[in-house]
């Protein structure tokens, strides 16, 4: 057996990781962000997960969509810039240097066409660093079990329990998955963040965290796509893989936690979350 240390995420512990930001920072400090997202029909995750990464922090972000989205992205967020796929509905083709963003988040909406797989082969095998990979780029991994050793070490994977089991054949109780995750987390050299009431977040390193912010409030349509603009963005700026996942999943869950005072835990959605994001002036 292996002996394994659990942490409990909670303020004070996350006020200790948050780097405040600079009196003499401009934007190029804190990183260039690129979220892969969305496809007709699906844009909405590409505008969630877009601008919650514009209020993480980060210095710029850019948004890869199928053509048929670019006025929605453009209109929906205009801070951020565009990468135009030729395709229309689907994202295809990485014909840009992919390396020169800080960080990358894809995923979120994406679907599983075959020219949006082939695109997901080519962005592993180009891009050196972390990736954060979530919703169909899970999907798709799920089905190409032999692309494994593409993943840049430290990526960072965040599946629901659905994901989750497709992801590792499996699918028993909470303990079961959690013991997954650290095993898979520790041999793939990956972190992997297992969303749920209270989300645990599996590091490289063996260790195993568990987040206390969040709500029911937040099982709703979109809500994990803003998550992984939190995490992309965080990981932009220079934050670890296990400090942007551990950090973003708490301010995600803090956020989650305002939205619900201010709306409801009924009445909220996604986009809720995102403008409570204000929430992180708090460890300012
Ligand atoms: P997704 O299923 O990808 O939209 O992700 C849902 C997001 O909402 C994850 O970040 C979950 O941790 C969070 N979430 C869902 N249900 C709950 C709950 N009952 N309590 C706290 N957080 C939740
Ligand atoms: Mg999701």
């Amino acid at each position: 057996t292996v002996d394994t240390n659990y942490e409990l995420v909670d303020f004070n512990f996350i006020k200790q990781l948050y780097k405040p930001r600079n009196a003499f920072s401009h934007k190029g400090s804190f990183g260039h962000a690129l979220i892969i997202a969305g496809s007709y029909g699906k844009m909405g995750a590409a505008v969630l997960s877009t601008r919650a990464c514009l209020r993480s922090g980060v210095g710029l972000v850019s948004a890869h969509v199928p053509s048929c989205g670019v006025t929605i992205l453009q209109t929906a967020a205009p801070e951020a810039m565009c990468r135009v796929d030729r395709n229309e509905k689907v994202i295809t083709k990485l014909d840009y240097d992919v390396t020169s963003y800080s960080a990358v988040g894809v995923g979120p909406g994406i679907g599983t066409d075959s020219a949006t797989t082939a695109f997901l082969h080519q962005l592993l095998v180009a891009y050196p660093k972390p990736l954060v990979l979530d919703a169909d780029a899970l999907n798709i991994l799920s089905e190409h079990s032999e692309w494994w050793p593409l993943l840049p070490p430290h990526s960072i994977l965040t599946p629901h329990p659905k994901e989750f089991a497709r992801l590792f054949e499996e699918n028993k109780d909470d303990f079961a998955r959690i013991e997954t995750a650290l095993q898979q987390a520790r041999t793939k050299n990956l972190v992997i963040v297992l969303k749920g009431h209270r989300t645990f977040i599996a590091t490289p390193s063996g260790k195993g965290y568990f987040n206390t912010s969040g709500n029911a409030g937040m099982a709703t349509g979109g809500s994990g796509d803003v998550l992984t603009g939190i995490i992309t963005g965080l990981l932009a700026q220079g934050y670890s893989s296990s400090e942007a996942a551990i950090l973003g999943v708490y301010i995600h869950g803090m956020a989650g936690d305002q939205a619900a005072l201010h709306y409801g835990m009924g009445p909220m959605i996604a986009g809720d979350i995102i403008d409570n994001l204000s929430v992180i002036k708090r460890l300012e």
